[in-house]
């Protein structure tokens, strides 16, 4: 017989909590029972999983402790902050979706394509990356054999990546999450301004690359976009390798990493389309070309569903990945 987890899902009502409950169940993730949370403002809401009613529950400091085994966090930083410790000192694993523990040293910073081997011997608390870090990631781990000495990010967001505050704004042309007209615009802040004139969205990029690929001094800048599309994310890739490549090779080492599905057939206008990798789990890449500008230059354009393999899929791919290593 499978062996079956009590699973929680912290932050049920919002986006990525949504999409979780969905994904868990189309990948029919062994649970032998369902908890859900969010804020006193969704208890009592019922949600339908695998045809049951499950309620909402709040959260306290008392709700997560056995027999829960694994807690999906999503539902902010500072609900992070504050009760992630609270689950791990009751043994639970925590993965956690917010930005809050991605860059502590003690912390596994994972994509499962790529890093699973960490989640052997996991840290108690598991990071879950960026959602445009995911998807870039992900093919540039395909190239780290030709040595990767320099990247350029620029990315066009669409509006769920901002929860369902950003989702509201385009539907109901209103400015109440982003600070200017969504409908209007492509607008080139995506969290807060730091010091250095970069957005913090734009840092993640850059720090979580770093660590995912094992990179601690590799040069990468980025400019994060928002745009008026619902679901999917876009990242133009700009990378310098270390090493000669032919293009052709290039193709079959992007279509070699797990979870990739190279669309790159200008002649027939085929190319990633963000409409297109909506509900999907892949990371679509195509656009592929060299950047003679530079010597072993290279272009990519990186599509992929920013709720699912951004963040509800790959959450629970690492769930799944504890589940096979025996952990719970
Ligand atoms: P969202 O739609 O705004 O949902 C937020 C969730 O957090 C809701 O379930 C909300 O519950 C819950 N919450 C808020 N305050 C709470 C509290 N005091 N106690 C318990 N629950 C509380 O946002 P989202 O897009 O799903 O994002 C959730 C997290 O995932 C964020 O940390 C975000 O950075 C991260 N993330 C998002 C994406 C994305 O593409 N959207 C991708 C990767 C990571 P109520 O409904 O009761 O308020």
């Amino acid at each position: 017989m499978t062996h079956k987890i009590h699973l929680a899902i912290v932050g049920a009502s919002g986006v990525v909590g949504s999409k979780m409950i969905e994904v868990l169940e189309e990948r029919q993730f062994p649970i032998e029972k369902l908890y859900l949370f969010a804020s006193k403002r969704s208890a009592g809401k019922t949600v339908t999983f695998k045809g049951e009613d499950i309620e909402i529950q709040e959260l306290t400091e008392d709700s997560l402790k056995a027999p829960i085994q694994i807690a999906l966090f999503s539902a902010g930083g500072s609900i992070s902050e504050k009760f992630a410790p609270i689950a791990a000192a009751e043994g639970i694993y925590v993965v956690d979706n917010s930005s809050f523990w991605r860059m502590n040293p003690e912390i596994d910073l994972i994509v499962p394509e790529i890093n699973h081997d960490q989640l052997k011997h996991p840290s108690q608390i598991i990071a879950n990356p960026n959602c445009s870090t995911i998807q870039s990631v992900l093919p540039l781990s395909g190239l780290t054999k030709y040595g990767i000495k320099r990247v350029v990010y620029n990315t066009y967001q669409a509006v769920s990546g901002a929860g369902q505050a950003g989702i509201n704004d385009l539907v109901n042309k209103t400015t109440d999450n982003f600070p200017y007209s969504i409908n209007d615009n492509v607008i080139p802040q995506i969290d807060v301004f730091l010091e250095d004139g970069y957005t913090k969205e734009e840092n993640k990029m850059i720090e979580e690359t770093r660590k995912i690929l094992g990179i601690p001094n590799l040069p990468i800048t980025a400019t994060a976009v928002r745009v008026p599309i619902h679901t999917s994310h876009a990242v133009s890739i700009n990378v310098e390798l270390e090493q000669p490549f032919d293009l052709d090779t290039i193709r079959q080492d992007l279509s070699n990493v797990e979870n990739v599905v190279i669309v790159d057939n200008p002649s027939q206008l085929e190319y990633p389309l963000q409409s297109k990798a909506v509900n999907r789990d892949e990371v679509f890449v195509g656009r592929i070309r060299r950047d003679a500008s530079v010597e072993n230059g290279l272009n990519l354009w990186v599509v992929s569903d920013n709720l699912r393999k951004g963040a509800a899929t790959n959450t629970i791919q690492i769930a799944e990945e504890l589940v096979k290593n025996g952990l719970v």
